[in-house]
């Protein structure tokens, strides 16, 4: 399994259903990033399925965007954590909110889907978020301490998974959380829900070049999950860079 204490900051591109091998030769053309940066950062990249084995660099990992809850048999159309590994996928993103709400998928199949990735020794993205309601309701802690518990198996810790505080009514609206919530919110996630202290949690919700800097510099934000900006290389590169 991937050691993820080593790195300061994560970068997760979450490339959803975009691609094509044209975006790729062009990615891995221009994608720039600077080894003489200090703060050593993990660059991850996840692209949809067909494309993982192609996306080949040293000086990223590759992650998946989702697996399934089941490990080999007659169930077409899936993707099993086994098959990830196989691909040389380090991380997966487990529990986006779009697979939630579109795919309708409970803490019960996102429990199963994160314990699987551990036992292919592949490094969870674990996603929680409250929506705009739920946050208008004072429910936020309450909604991720749930999604928390539920979602990671007891043989977790916190070298082994990554939590992804992606607030739903942020994602992909151009609306972002103030630095001062997102810092209480991750301090919430590391220090007082008990059994998850000192996980590395990163934010996503609408992170692009003019925000990053910001976000990254608050001290419980341990890196950030980029959806849209991701699939614009000049602006993934400022992201990465900041
Ligand atoms: C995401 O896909 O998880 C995401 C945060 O998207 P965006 O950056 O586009 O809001």
């Amino acid at each position: 399994m991937q050691e993820i204490k080593e790195f300061n900051k994560i970068f997760v591109a979450n490339w959803k259903l975009n691609g094509s091998f044209a975006f790729i030769n062009a990615f891995l053309r221009d994608i720039k990033i600077d080894f003489t940066n200090q703060n050593k950062a993990c660059i991850i990249i996840c692209p949809p399925y067909p494309y993982v084995k192609d996306l080949k660099s040293e000086n990223f990992f590759k992650g998946a965007q989702d697996c399934s809850i089941y490990s080999k048999g007659a169930f077409t159309g899936e993707i099993s954590s086994e098959i990830l590994k196989d691909l040389d996928c380090n991380f997966c993103i487990i529990g986006h909110s779009e697979r939630r709400n579109l795919f309708n998928e409970e803490n019960k199949q996102i429990y199963q889907k994160v314990s699987n990735c551990l036992n292919s020794k592949i490094i969870p993205i674990l996603c929680v978020g409250e929506t705009l309601e739920q946050k208008k309701k004072y429910q936020t802690k309450e909604i991720l301490t749930e999604q928390i518990k539920k979602g990671i198996p007891s043989e977790s810790n916190n070298e082994k998974l990554i939590i992804a505080y992606e607030p739903i009514w942020a994602i992909g609206t151009g609306l972002t959380p103030s630095v001062e919530d997102i810092d209480e919110i991750h301090n919430f996630i590391k220090k007082d829900i008990s059994g998850f202290e000192n996980y590395k949690v990163i934010y996503g919700g609408s992170v692009n070049s003019s925000n990053s800097k910001k976000i990254l510099a608050i001290g419980n934000v341990d890196g950030v999950l980029v959806g849209g900006a991701s699939i614009n290389i000049e602006e993934f590169n400022k992201i990465i860079a900041s």
